[in-house]
């Protein structure tokens, strides 16, 4: 019968042991006193897991709050640089109101679709020129593709 005697204080263990080799009903109390300290340990595992469901729960907490605060300070801050989401005012070619936006203290905003281009203008910064392509089309219009077409500046379609 496993007796747990690391588990009883110096004075109660080595009484137990020899009571245990001599009484008249060793397995009798091998048993209670081994569910006592199974009972016990079962305790202070349960008081352990709960100690960290605890803990896991508090630093959830914790992480949510921390992260309202920051998105709250961000608020603040785009609020005092009077920054606001400001949609394209350019139309697109179904005559809609083209959809983007971005987030600009300026009053208007145009996106790369929309806003003036000129040659050599580097739209989405990246700090690759941008050019119109040349080709002429048949009717005389120039093509409307606006790109990263490098020294040819031709589109796709007409490289
Ligand atoms: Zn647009
Ligand atoms: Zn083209």
């Amino acid at each position: 019968m496993p007796v747990k005697l690391e588990l009883l204080d110096s004075d109660t263990a080595p009484i137990l042991t020899s009571f245990l080799y001599s009484a008249e009903y060793p397995l009798l109390i091998g048993i209670v006193v081994d569910e006592e300290v199974v009972a016990a340990e079962e305790r202070i595992e349960e008081k352990k897991e709960i100690e960290k469901e605890k803990e896991k729960e508090e630093k959830k907490i914790q992480k949510e709050k921390e992260k309202i605060e920051k998105e709250k300070a961000e608020e603040e801050e785009k609020k005092r640089k009077g920054i606001k989401t400001v949609r394209c005012s350019g139309v697109r070619s179904n005559g809609e109101r083209c959809k983007l936006t971005t987030e600009t203290a300026e009053k208007k905003y145009l996106c790369p679709h929309h806003m003036a281009f000129t040659d050599g203008m580097d739209r989405d910064g990246d700090g690759v020129k941008e050019y119109r392509c040349t080709f002429i089309k048949k009717n005389g219009e120039q093509c409307k593709m606006k790109g990263e077409y490098g020294k040819k500046k031709r589109c796709y379609h007409h490289d």
